[in-house]
Parts: structure tokens; sequence; C-alpha cells
């Protein structure tokens, strides 16, 4: 691991280095602060709030999530627990969305396309670890001998 360089702005002790650059604890937050919200899409990381708490250890800060405001003692840009449980919450409803879809009934002509457009969403969800592959199978067979059974 490369050592951590004194702030290249006010030469305090570095807490990060950022493309080649030191960076304290206060300045490394103004840097991540200043960037837009949709770099916290996978969950927003803990930034300090200017208070150095070495009684935790040399590394620790009072810390506050970049994107849910949510408060803790850590070490910099720690990834929000917080964030994480609402991003997880969040993914296991669009999965149970997902492998549970309204469909049109098999009379309607807007079935095939229906399921076309469920099953390219499904394999999105699949890339992204949204659903697991076996879920997407199940639920795909289920639609299949849905069908069958109507035919
Ligand atoms: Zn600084
Ligand atoms: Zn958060």
């Amino acid at each position: 691991m490369t050592p951590l360089w004194p702030c290249s702005q006010c030469g305090a002790p570095g807490a990060r280095n950022i493309a080649a650059h030191g960076y304290c604890a206060t300045h490394a937050t103004d840097l991540y602060r200043s960037l837009p919200v949709e770099a916290w899409r996978d969950g927003g990381r803990g930034l300090s709030t200017g208070q150095h708490r070495p009684d935790h250890g040399p590394e620790f800060h009072d810390l506050r999530c970049a994107l849910c405001g949510a408060t803790w003692v850590g070490t910099l840009l720690e990834s929000c627990q917080w964030c994480r449980d609402r991003i997880d919450a969040q993914r296991a409803t669009q999965a149970r969305l997902l492998l549970n879809p309204h469909l049109p009934s098999v009379d309607n002509p807007n079935r095939v396309g229906a399921i076309v457009e469920w099953g390219r969403r499904l394999a999105h969800a699949t890339q992204t670890g949204v659903v697991t592959e076996t879920d997407a199978h199940h639920a795909i067979n289920r639609i299949e001998g849905n069908h069958d059974r109507a035919a």
C-alpha cells in the first residue's frame, strides 16, 4: 500500500491519496461532497463531519453518509450500512416483482410481446445480480408451464 501523503491543500496529515494527491479528511470530504448524487448509486459513503475520533483509532472520524445523512464513527469513505440495507431491500422487492410478473392472459394477443419484454428485463436483472439464474429459470418454467396448460 502506498503511504499516505500529507494533504496537498493544507499540509495536514493525509487521510487518503486520490489521483496522485494527498488529501486530509476535510479536503477529501470537500472533494467527495462536490460529487453529483449519481456517484452514490451503489450506496453512500461516510464523509468526515470534521471531527477526528482518535479515541476509536487514528483512522477514525465522525462520519455522515453523503447520500442518506446517517452518522456513525468509522474510517473515511466507509460504505454506509443504511444505504446498503436500503439497496438490498429495494433489490429484493425488484426481484420479487420480476419473478412474479403480471402478464396478459393466454388469449390476449399482447401476451407474447409482454413475455419477450419480461424476458429481456429478467436477463438484465440476472446479469446485474438482482435475481439468480436459478430463480430466473424457475420463473420462466412457471410461465411456460402456464402457457402449455392453457394451450
Ligand atoms: Zn487538507
Ligand atoms: Zn447512507
